[in-house]
């Protein structure tokens, strides 16, 4: 390793610590609670509904509509349930294909084989992080067609191509426009996965909101959370009953009977964690300010010491829930993964690709070749909301 690298990396350490505190561990993203999550919590408690009925879900809910501009949004327990009844919804069955990325987190994937379909992996692009839909209009060119059932079919595997799920990678938005239009030519429904990007825009439109529905997360490590939760935001309404009924164990309505017309999922957000975050979300405006200011004082000390940042694309605006540094090669990030973890600044790198995990190995791909190239340089730094 060069001295120049050893000097970067104890810089990089003093640096961190001059922003979170001298603190034995500096986490990579922590939770902020105060008051407001107290009270909450405790009005929550003392209505006595904790469960899965009660007030602050729908109210939770309207902030999540009133947020992103969403017509329709559906809180769940995790933002992995979000996507499998997410998908469930579009229509994605038994021995259907899904195209994704391979760099997402295992949840994306684990979603699709919920629904007994198959992942298919298509490369990112470099400056996203997201799949790129150069990458996907050639995939599916190459390699299916329209039938008589008017649905797409992968030619190779004699298998349905129902969705598309791109996933706005650490916060960074995906192209969805161009892979909506892609999409819509062969047919294949676009489902986003925008649990790291709630904020986070493309023009002006909030991610998620490109696809048919759009997925989130409010996981502990996310940019707030509800302790474990999630959400479909959707503009259609049969799209948004049908997520309901699905997550409600496909209860009809009625004033006693117990009536269940399929086989369907507890996967309703329960009212406490819901009242957490109806705390949280007061704070989300203040929270992107904060992780925009850290993220442009990494940008400029990373410009110091001459290594890449990764900032967001123009005519895009990140919420910046991990910030990344992007060093040259695998023996430089595992030489600063090394460092900086040894020093008690945790920093992690990229999901590890899907198609190399043995559930996935065997998934359908095209070449991966910018995927393979990111997760071996990236790596993520301290994105705690700075506490000012
Ligand atoms: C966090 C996350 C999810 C959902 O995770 P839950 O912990 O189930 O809420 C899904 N996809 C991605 C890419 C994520 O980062």
């Amino acid at each position: 390793m060069s001295r120049s690298s050893v000097s970067m990396q104890s810089a990089f350490v003093d640096f961190v610590r001059e922003i979170f505190g001298d603190r034995q561990r500096i986490p990579l993203h922590a939770p902020l609670f105060g008051e407001l999550e107290e009270q909450s919590v405790v009005e929550a408690i003392r209505s006595s509904y904790v469960s899965s009925v009660g007030a602050m879900v729908g109210e939770f809910e309207q902030e999540i509509v009133r947020y992103t501009g969403a017509k329709f949004a559906i809180a769940t327990n995790t933002g992995t349930a979000a996507l499998h009844v997410g998908l469930s919804a579009v229509g994605v069955e038994e021995d259907d294909e899904v195209i994704t990325q391979s760099l997402t987190f295992v949840a994306t994937c684990n979603a699709i084989r919920y629904c007994g379909a198959y992942p298919v992996f298509v490369d990112i692009d470099s400056d996203s992080l997201s799949l790129s839909p150069v990458r996907l209009e050639e995939f599916l060119h190459d390699n299916s067609e329209i039938r008589d059932d008017g649905c797409c079919w992968n030619v190779r595997t004699d298998r349905r191509i129902r969705a598309c799920v791109p996933m706005h990678n650490l916060g960074h938005p995906a192209r969805t426009a161009q892979i909506r239009n892609i999409c819509s030519k062969f047919n294949v429904h676009v489902v986003e996965d925008a649990a790291e990007s709630l904020g986070s825009r493309e023009g002006d439109r909030h991610t998620g909101r490109v696809g048919v529905l759009g997925v989130l997360s409010f996981n502990g490590n996310k940019i707030i959370t509800t302790g474990g939760g999630g959400a479909v935001i959707t503009d259609n309404e049969s799209v948004a009953e049908s997520v309901r009924h699905l997550t409600t164990t496909a209860k009809k309505e009625h004033p006693w009977l117990f009536l269940h017309d399929r086989v369907g999922f507890n996967y309703r957000m329960p009212n406490l964690n819901a009242a957490l975050g109806c705390a949280q979300i007061k704070r989300l405006e203040q929270h992107l300010l904060k992780k925009r200011e850290l993220a442009a004082a990494y940008a400029d000390w990373f410009a110091e010491h001459a290594e890449p940042f990764f900032a967001e694309r123009p005519t895009t605006r990140a919420n910046y829930w991990l910030n990344a540094i992007l060093l040259p090669d695998r023996v430089s990030r595992d030489d600063f993964l090394g460092y900086t973890n040894d020093c008690g600044i945790m920093t992690r790198p990229m999901w590890t690709p899907m198609h190399t995990l043995p559930m996935f190995a065997d998934a359908e791909s095209g070449h991966l070749d910018n995927t393979e190239s990111i997760e071996s340089r990236l790596v993520c730094i301290p994105s705690s909301v700075p506490e000012l």
